[in-house]
């Protein structure tokens, strides 16, 4: 099926026009969304749904799929988590609240072209080492959980990052676009993987398989011919452990591998002090779900993630 390319307007300021590009694939009525780049810094997601399309092109669709693959151009433009002519993070600012601001109106029109959808994938993708992960949103109705063990069922991440459920978890996750897109009627998965270069083959297949099943999971293609789920993942609570200064770090640890509190996670290597490395260490027991490559950081720099067993 071929696909065919449309831009929705969001704005025209100052002579600059700003766009909302979209992708439809299949016949109607629309089931499944698939987006990328609500984040300008993250690449692999419009990878993967490139690779997306490509596949779609050859698979006979029954429904249709509408695929949004650089949902904040200007925030890709400038190649960042978002873009500094109004510096909001379009994943944390709703449905925009009707506010003047162009990454409030870009997640106004995100919104309205993923209405009538039964499902959106919302794709990002970590700096960290990152295994295929979904997110279980807090504070689901009985119903929506249901269907999001589906979804999980079909994606078949590596690991799924369960969501605090206290007051301030509940409202981090209020404020997302995810919980926007919710109200006006489509579920929504957040998926999360490896940055590039780091998104290997392996990591690339296993997500565009869990993309196919969940095609397949709400209609759009026939479930012939997709392998199976491996139902391996682990379901986790997420500890973040930061840089304790500048320098470079450097893995030790394998990524997926249990760790205990203690475990040398990796070294920080100071910029002054060649020799004297820092040691990071796990706090609590768990799997080391993610983790950076060698690279420089920052203090507080996110380095690894513990799941934590629930
Ligand atoms: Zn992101």
């Amino acid at each position: 099926m071929e696909p065919v390319y449309s831009r929705i307007p969001v704005s025209d300021a100052g002579g600059m026009s700003v766009h909302l590009p979209v992708v439809d694939l299949g016949p109607e009525p629309r089931r499944l969304a698939v987006i990328a780049g609500i984040h300008g810094d993250e690449p692999s997601p419009i990878l993967l749904v490139d690779r997306l399309v490509v596949a779609l092109r050859d698979i006979p669709l029954k429904a249709g799929i509408r695929i949004v693959a650089a949902a904040n151009p200007p925030a890709l433009m400038q190649r960042a988590r978002w873009s500094n002519w109004d510096d909001e993070d379009m994943n944390r600012v709703g449905n925009g609240g009707g506010g003047p601001a162009l990454t409030r109106r870009l997640a106004a029109t995100l919104c309205d072209v993923v209405e009538g959808c039964q499902l959106v994938v919302n794709l990002h993708n970590f700096v960290m080492r990152t295994p295929l992960l979904a997110i279980q949103p807090p504070a689901q109705d009985a119903e929506r959980q249901a269907r999001h063990k589906r979804y999980l069922d079909a994606l078949d991440p590596h690991v799924v990052w369960v969501f605090g459920v206290s007051p301030e978890d509940v409202k981090v996750f209020q404020s997302s676009i995810d919980a926007a897109m919710e109200s006006r009627g489509p579920d929504v998965l957040a998926v999360e993987m490896s940055d590039l270069p780091e998104l290997d083959e392996p990591l690339l297949r296993r997500s565009i398989t869990g993309l196919l099943r969940l095609a397949a999971l709400t209609g759009c293609i026939d479930a012939a011919g997709i392998p199976a789920p491996k139902h391996n993942a682990v379901f986790v609570n997420r500890l973040i452990i930061r840089a304790p200064g500048a320098g470079i770090f450097e893995p030790i640890a394998p990524l997926g591998g249990r760790v205990a509190p203690g475990d040398v996670v990796g070294h920080l290597i100071p910029l002054e002090r060649p020799g004297d490395r820092v040691n990071v260490l796990a706090p609590k027991p768990g799997w080391l779900i993610q983790r950076l490559g060698q690279r420089f950081v920052r203090p507080g720099d996110m380095i690894a993630t513990v799941g934590l067993a629930l």
